[in-house]
């Protein structure tokens, strides 16, 4: 069995003990530029702003709950992974993070490939003109029509899943004519997260075929065996909220020790590796995650050090950072709805949303934080859980955080780091109509996600 990856322990994942809560920070009114995207600030009025764009005129343009997107951030953090990882290596956003056209049309012209892992995230991806070449198709189950789709719209690279998949792909290219670039998904025996329903590379798991067992190097043999497959590389993915690299070097050791096994077995050098995505961003303040540049010097070293050692030709490196470009870039903005203290426990505030705009906290355990946006206020912290309005006991935005004990129905809470797996996670439990995405840029803000409506719920229920 592989060493542990990650022994950060609790701190550096999504899940904390029970119970656990931060002592108050010194200053509830002060907006941590490591959680909250680059353009958030407070104005004289003591509102928080982003773009340029006070809160309050937000919430009464576009309503609440709403998610905020600051596309000055999500562009700068594009150019930044960009120009870490330079002209040797691409750049995937994993587009199941959070997918629009405009998200598409941003991740064009900043210079990034994409992932999807439907036929509908790639449709969205062809629609708002991202080329095809620049596509990478994932998924343990893709449907013959996906990968028809796929295949025929002509994306750069289908990452195979499965001894089955092969087949299905090849038979598909085969029919169309078509040389089809893949990549083979494996499994390293990593589990880069404390919490076990985000990691996805230990072997005990459905992605992927597994190193240890030699399903990754038969899958090698079958693929290269098929002319209609052009082999091109290894994948591995192991995990996500990962801080720790330690998790990554274990994973391209491995994954380098099959290229050089692929050598010696068929007189080969695959010419590509992908190491996934996975990077951590700060939930809160007590998180700490690594710059772009600090990740692809890491992830450099590690794969050229790896492939001298076996004397192989450095391959090209891929990685695809989701939550890590889109997730700090957005808030959701909610309204107050009633405050209950509850006698030597903490005070429920209730919000306009919850679990159906953000599911994370309930599925994983996360940790989010919160803050009042529509004033400063000078009242001593009350410890606060953050709900929704679903018929849900579980239906908790914020476990814990702390807010101003003044905090009244009509104030404004803005809860940071939602731009990743929540909107894209959306539900509409209790019929709750799923908010809107409203990208915000110098002084404009525009709905690229508009909020569904009670016509768009009753036209699918066709009675
Ligand atoms: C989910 C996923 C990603 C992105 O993960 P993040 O934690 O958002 O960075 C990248 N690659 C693959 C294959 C994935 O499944």
């Amino acid at each position: 069995m592989s060493r542990s990856a990650h022994p950060a322990g609790p701190r550096h994942a999504d899940v904390l003990p029970e119970g656990h809560y931060q002592a108050p920070p010194s200053d509830l009114n002060r907006l941590d530029p490591r959680v909250w995207s680059r353009t958030v600030t407070r104005n004289d009025d003591g509102a928080a702003e982003v773009g340029g764009l006070d809160v309050r005129a937000l919430a009464e343009e576009f309503g609440t709950p709403a998610y905020f997107l600051d596309e000055a951030d999500f562009r700068a953090r594009c150019r930044a992974w960009r120009s870490a990882f330079g002209q040797d290596a691409d750049v995937f956003y994993a587009g199941k993070a959070f997918l629009s056209r405009a998200v598409v049309r941003w991740l064009t012209e900043e210079g990034l490939n994409l992932d999807v892992c439907s036929g509908t995230e790639l449709a969205v991806a062809l629609d708002a003109g991202m080329p095809a070449e620049r596509i990478a198709l994932h998924g343990n189950n893709k449907s013959t029509a996906e990968i028809e789709r796929a295949v025929t719209a002509g994306v750069g690279r289908i990452v195979l899943d499965s001894y089955q998949e092969i087949v299905r792909v090849a038979a598909v290219a085969q029919e169309h004519g078509v040389r089809q670039r893949v990549q083979i998904r494996v499994t390293v025996g990593v589990e880069a997260h404390t919490h076990e329903f985000i990691a996805t590379a230990h072997e005990d798991q459905k992605f992927g075929l597994a190193l240890a067992d030699g399903m990754a190097a038969e899958a090698v043999r079958r693929v290269l065996r098929l002319d209609s497959l052009e082999l091109v590389g290894i994948h591995s993915h192991i995990g996500s909220q990962i801080f720790d690299m330690a998790g990554f070097e274990v994973a391209a050791r491995r994954v380098v020790s099959l290229l050089a096994d692929v050598r010696d077995e068929h007189g080969v050098e695959l010419p590509e590796i992908d190491l996934g995505g996975g990077l951590g961003i700060a939930y809160t303040s007590e998180d700490d995650p690594r710059e772009p540049q600090d990740i692809a010097k890491a992830l450099n070293e590690i794969v050229t050090r790896e492939c001298e050692a076996a004397d192989l030709r450095v391959p090209r490196l891929s990685v695809e950072p989701g939550r890590a470009i889109v997730g700090p870039t957005a808030f959701t903005l909610y309204e107050v709805g009633t405050v209950k203290p509850l006698e030597g426990l903490r005070t429920y505030v209730s919000v306009d949303g919850g679990m159906s705009d953000n599911i994370r906290t309930a599925l994983y355990d996360a940790e989010y934080t919160v803050a009042l946006v529509s004033r400063t206020s000078d009242a001593p912290p009350m410890l606060s859980r953050v709900v929704g309005k679903h018929c849900e006991s579980g239906d908790i935005v914020v476990k814990d955080a702390f807010l101003p004990s003044d905090l009244a129905p009509g104030d404004l809470v803005a809860v940071p780091a939602t731009g990743a797996y929540c909107r894209a996670m959306a539900s509409n439990y209790n019929h709750a109509l799923r908010p809107p995405v409203v990208a915000v840029a110098d002084g404009d803000a525009r709905v690229i996600v508009r909020r569904e409506t009670e016509d768009d719920l009753l036209r699918l229920d066709v009675g």
